[in-house]
C-alpha cells in the first residue's frame, strides 16, 4: 500500500481549517447542474470533516478559463446547490462561514503551471490539505501537487475509495485477472494495452479496436473501422502478451451491418466471413459465450471501453450482456469488478449496472492513466 495518509490519520482538527481539493467540475446546461454525481460523491468527506469540527475551504476548477478571470466560469452559482446537496450552508468566497467555496482555481495562470507561489497562497488559508479529487490527480497542478508540499496532506474518503478499488484490481488482485478493453481505436490505447499485458492473465478485446487485431491476423474485416497503419503494432502487442503469459482473446464472430443506424439490417458472421461492404459493429454470440466463460473463471475484472457501437441498437447487445454477466458475478461476491474511463460509465449506465460493479470510476483521464501504469502526480504528492 502506498504511504498516503487518510482521514483516519488526522490529528485533532477541531477549529482548524482544511483546504479541500474537490472535483466540482460538474456538467451544466447553462447554469443548471445536469448530473449531481461529483457533488454527491464529496459529501462523505464534507460530513467527516464537519463532524471533526473543522472549517472547510474548497478548491475546485470549473471548465477551461485558461488562467483568466472569466465570469462564465465562476463557481459562485454552485454555492446554493452545494448547500442543498450537502445539507449545510456553503458560502462563496466569504470568510465567515464554516464551509467556503473558493473561486475557480483555473482563474489563476499558476494553477496549470503548478506554481509554488500560488500553492503557498492557498496553503496560507488553512492548516491541513485534503485531496478528494482523484479525477484530477493525473494533473500536476498547484491545487493538486504543489500545495501538498506546503501542508500536512491527506486523502479524502472518495480518493481513498478510488485508490483502494484500483489497487485491488491491478496492484494486489486476486487472480486470474481479466481485462476487457473495447472502444473505437487502438491508437488511443497503446499505453494501456502495453501495461495490461504485463499485469493481467487474460486480455479480452472487443469494439472497433478488435477489428485491427483481427485484420493483423490476416482476416478481411470488410468496411469495418480498422487502423491499417497499426497492424504491426497490433502484432507486437500480441507477441509481447504471449511472452508475458497473457492470453489475448479476440472475437470469433461479429454482428455486421451495411449502415450504422438504428435497427439497420444486421447479420451474424464468423470473422472469416465479413462481406466486403459490411462493418463489424458488435461482437457476436459465440464471442460472448467465450468471454462469459473466461469471466466465470476469473476473480478480478478490469473493464474499459464498450464491446460494440453501443449507442445504437442492436449493436449494444454484447456490451449489455457482458455487463449484466459481470454485475451478476459481482453481486454474488464471486469477483471484484472495476470499470471506468471514456465512454465506459455511459455504457454501464446503458446496461443498467451502474451500481452493481465493485467500483465504477467516474475519473475518466485519471483512471485511464492509472490503467496505463503511470504515476499520478496528485496521488504521489500525498505520499511524499
Ligand atoms: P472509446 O472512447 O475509445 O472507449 O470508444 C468508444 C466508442 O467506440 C463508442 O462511441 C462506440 O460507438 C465506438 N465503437 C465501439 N465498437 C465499435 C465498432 N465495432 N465500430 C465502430 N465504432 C465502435
Amino acid at each position: 500500500m502506498p504511504a498516503y495518509k487518510t482521514l483516519q490519520d488526522l490529528p485533532d482538527i477541531n477549529g482548524k481549517t482544511v483546504i479541500l481539493r474537490a472535483d466540482l467540475n460538474v456538467p451544466t446546461d447553462g447554469k443548471e447542474v445536469t448530473d449531481m454525481t461529483r457533488i454527491d460523491r464529496v459529501k462523505p468527506t464534507i460530513d467527516a470533516l464537519l463532524e471533526k469540527g473543522a472549517k472547510i475551504k474548497i478548491l475546485s476548477h470549473f471548465g477551461r478559463p485558461k488562467g483568466q478571470v472569466n465570469p462564465d466560469y465562476s463557481l459562485e452559482f454552485l454555492a446554493p446547490i452545494l448547500s442543498k446537496a450537502w445539507d449545510h450552508d456553503v458560502a462563496f468566497d466569504d470568510e465567515n462561514a464554516q464551509i467556503i467555496l473558493l473561486e475557480n482555481t483555473r482563474f489563476h495562470e499558476g494553477e496549470e503551471a503548478n506554481d509554488m507561489a500560488l500553492a503557498k497562497r492557498w496553503a496560507d488559508l488553512g492548516d491541513i490539505y485534503v485531496n478528494d479529487a482523484f479525477s484530477v490527480s493525473h494533473r500536476a497542478h498547484a491545487s493538486t501537487e504543489s500545495i501538498a508540499k506546503c501542508l500536512p496532506s491527506y486523502a479524502g474518503l472518495l480518493m481513498e475509495q478510488e485508490l483502494t478499488a484500483l489497487e485491488k484490481a491491478l496492484t494486489t488482485p486476486e487472480r486470474p485477472v481479466t481485462a476487457i478493453v473495447g472502444g473505437a481505436k487502438i491508437s488511443t490505447k497503446l499505453d494501456l494495452l502495453n501495461n495490461l499485458i504485463k499485469k493481467v492473465d487474460h486480455l479480452i478485446l472487443g469494439g472497433g479496436m478488435a477489428n485491427t487485431f483481427v485484420a493483423a491476423k490476416g482476416y478481411d474485416v470488410g468496411a469495418s473501422l480498422c487502423e491499417n497503419d497499426m497492424l504491426d503494432t497490433a502484432r507486437d502487442i500480441m507477441d509481447n502478451a504471449d511472452k508475458n503469459g497473457c492470453l489475448i482473446v479476440l472475437p470469433t464472430d461479429f454482428i455486421v451491418a451495411k449502415e450504422f443506424k438504428a435497427h439497420a439490417q444486421s447479420l451474424n458472421v464468423l470473422i472469416e466471413e465479413v462481406p466486403a461492404d459490411y462493418m463489424a459493429l458488435d461482437v457476436g454470440p459465440k464471442t460472448i459465450m467465450r468471454i462469459e466463460d473466461i469471466i466465470q473463471k476469473s476473480k478480478t475484472i478490469v473493464w474499459n471501453g464498450p464491446m460494440g457501437a453501443f449507442e445504437i441498437a442492436p449493436f449494444d447487445n454484447a456490451t449489455i450482456e457482458i455487463a449484466e454477466y459481470v454485475a451478476n458475478f459481482t453481486r454474488l461476491g464471486d469477483i471484484v469488478s472495476v470499470a471506468g474511463g471514456g465512454d465506459t460509465v455511459s455504457a454501464m449506465a446503458h446496461a443498467g449496472v451502474k451500481d452493481d460493479l465493485s467500483y465504477l470510476s467516474s475519473a475518466g483521464g485519471a483512471f485511464l492513466e492509472w490503467l496505463e501504469g503511470k504515476t499520478l502526480p496528485g496521488v504521489a504528492a500525498l505520499s511524499s
